[in-house]
């Protein structure tokens, strides 16, 4: 049996080293407390944000038509109805002073001819009101994150993946498990305060825009932990991800590629979107277009590379140089003029708009000590995230929670209360983790992996229905029970070793993904990110409800485990009828 490597104490432990990780990070330490981030990536260089596209929304000084009020507005209904209020209105009202924070840090964005920030109109928002930094809006933020970052006593730990929070016997945190990706060294942090900054789950269809790792850890650690989670039937997806060529295959292809004017066809040279719609064409919106190129895949009318043309060979040759030129570039650099020649794409994964119920603190709202920020909270986006709006939402929350969590570490180290780690379950989990480097014979974890990716993407992605929902989750009840305890590394080695770490990436891989499906299967309507071939409306009358899902750990079966309740949105500042959203009478 390993033995633990190493024991680190700290006050804040934060998980994730995206913006929201960052953001939280500097926070907390500002306030004169110990703050540690361990992160599963490299330091920036994992997660989403450096890959961000577009904007930050928030800027309303200069239009004196917009307000807090106004993008308050557009957040809820573009979430079709689903967000905690309260939260939005923490984000909208705050979103502002941290575009300015991020300025002061170094962040330079794009201006106008009069020197002010030059800004843009995303989908779904009244005005122009994000800033952004020509089409690498991320990768700015990042730079300004992290030189201010480097300046802060924050300890940073790269290549460390952590496995599972340590929960006290009052039910509050006390820290974490983690294996070094580095040497396999097993660790374990004494904490007073635990922020999760691990992304989304994306990862867990084929194809998604988001970071490597990113497969729902942080919503996975904190239900195992007694935390509720929210809204996961909510996966954005966006339609254009590059198929073909390979060589940039799941590459994001920008908005702009549509609304310039490019056209999709699917493999006999038609044009499909005429037939569904002949309104809005190519610029019908993300979700619609998404669904749309998946009935073209279930119609049999996929490529022979299995994905669909977008052409721009039509549009004169030097509007494309000038309108699109990463595009222009970034294919050319692998074969392809866009100029005269289409190419392919398909539907990624983008955004979970779901995750960890939390209070306006952004503390869980069932473990005293527990954050969750950026794109692991939930609560702010509803059913669909806005273009722009989660760049600011990782600055609002990572500030908030960074300061409640130094107040917390403070409070407990005046009061002489030091972290009770539970040697149970460290033991336990030591177990778990090191399990499948043990193993004589067994299951290939990236064979169970692509197998689950491609039951993933048959029955719980752009278009669902309940009898495929229901196939899913019988087969992942399989995978889990049967399948999972019998994962065998092929190479024994702690260094380096990613295969191992995909066998570890199962755990949240696979529970995650029944947690989605289930919700699903529970929401017997199409709303936002949701689409129920079999209940294709949008039910108001009945289903103005947000699906949390808890873990049960004395139930037999991972589909049991796993509770589903709804309960109504949280309405705070505007009703249903206020929004006149239709068919909510009799
Ligand atoms: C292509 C693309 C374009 C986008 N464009 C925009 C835009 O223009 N505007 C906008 O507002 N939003 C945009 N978004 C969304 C936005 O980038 C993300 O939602 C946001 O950056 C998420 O930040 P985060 O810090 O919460 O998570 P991430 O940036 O995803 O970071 C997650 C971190 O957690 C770490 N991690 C995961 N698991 C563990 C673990 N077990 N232990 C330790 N560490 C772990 C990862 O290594 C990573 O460092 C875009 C997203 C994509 C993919």
């Amino acid at each position: 049996m390993p033995e633990v490597d190493e024991v680190i104490e700290t006050d804040v432990l934060v998980v994730g080293g995206g913006g929201a990780g960052i953001v939280a990070a500097i926070e907390a330490a500002k306030h004169g407390v110990e703050v540690t981030l361990a992160v599963k990536g490299l330091i920036g260089h994992s997660g989403c944000t450096p890959a961000a596209l577009g904007g930050i929304a928030g800027f309303y000084v200069r239009d004196p038509r917009d307000s807090w009020w106004q993008h308050f507005c557009d957040t809820v209904l573009g979430g079709s109805f689903l967000s905690d209020q309260a939260l939005v209105e923490v984000f909208v009202k705050e979103a502002p002073m941290a575009l300015f924070a991020l300025e002061d840090w170094g962040c330079i964005w794009d201006r106008d001819e009069d020197g002010g920030p030059y800004l843009r109109q995303f989908g779904g928002h009244t005005y122009a009101r994000s800033v952004s930094s020509g089409d690498r809006s991320g990768s700015e933020m990042i730079k300004g994150l992290k030189a201010r970052l480097v300046r802060s006593p924050v300890r940073v730990l790269d290549e460390v993946n952590v496995t599972k929070l340590l929960i006290d016997a009052r039910g509050e945190v006390a820290g974490a498990t983690a294996v070094s990706v580095r040497d396999g060294k097993f660790i374990v942090f004494k904490a007073k305060a635990v922020v999760l900054a691990t992304g989304g789950m994306g990862r867990v269809f084929p194809l998604a825009y988001t970071g490597d790792w990113n497969v729902g850890d942080g919503y996975y650690m904190a239900m195992l932990a007694g935390a509720r989670v929210v809204d996961l039937e909510m996966l954005q997806w966006h339609p254009t991800a590059i198929w073909w060529p390979p060589g940039l295959r799941g590459m994001a292809g920008s908005e702009a590629l549509r609304s310039e004017g490019g056209r999709l066809y699917n493999k006999h040279g038609e044009r499909f979107m005429i037939k569904y719609s002949p309104e809005w064409l190519e610029v019908a919106t993300r979700d619609f277009i998404s669904r749309s190129i998946y009935r073209e895949y279930m119609a049999g009318n996929a490529t022979e590379r299995g994905g669909v043309y977008l052409s721009l060979t039509h549009i004169p040759p030097e509007v494309i140089e000038k309108r699109l030129p990463s595009m222009f570039a970034n294919i050319k650099s692998v074969g392809i003029d866009i100029r005269t020649e289409p190419f392919e794409i398909t539907p990624a994964a983008h955004y979970t708009d779901g995750g960890v119920v939390v209070n306006v603190m952004f503390e869980s709202e069932d473990i005293p000590g527990l954050y969750a920020v950026g794109e692991t909270a939930g609560g702010i986006h509803g059913g669909n995230r806005l273009g722009s709006n989660s760049l600011p939402d990782l600055m609002v929350t990572g500030i908030r929670a960074g300061q409640a969590a130094s107040i917390r570490a403070t409070r407990l180290k005046k009061a002489g209360m030091v972290a009770k780690v539970p040697q149970d379950q460290v033991k336990e989990e030591m177990q778990r983790v090191f399990a499948p480097l043990e193993r004589g014979d067994g299951i290939s974890p990236l064979e169970l992996r692509d197998r689950h990716l491609d039951l993933m993407w048959k029955y719980v992605s752009v278009i669902r229905d309940g009898k495929g929902l229901g196939q899913a989750v019988a087969e992942m009840d399989a995978m889990w029970s049967q399948e999972l305890p019998k994962v065998r590394v092929s190479d024994g080695s702690k260094t380096w070793n990613y295969e191992w770490l995909e066998a570890l990436d199962l755990y949240p891989r696979l529970f995650m993904s029944q947690a989605m499906a289930l919700s699903a299967l529970l929401r017997t309507e199409s709303r936002a990110n949701h689409y129920r071939e079999d209940y294709p409306d949008t039910d108001n009358k009945n289903w103005l409800k947000n699906i949390e899902v808890t873990y049960d750990p004395s139930a037999s079966s991972l589909s049991k485990m796993i509770k589903t309740t709804a309960r109504p949105v949280r309405v705070t500042l505007l009703t249903p009828e206020e929004a006149g959203l239709p068919g909510l009478a009799d």
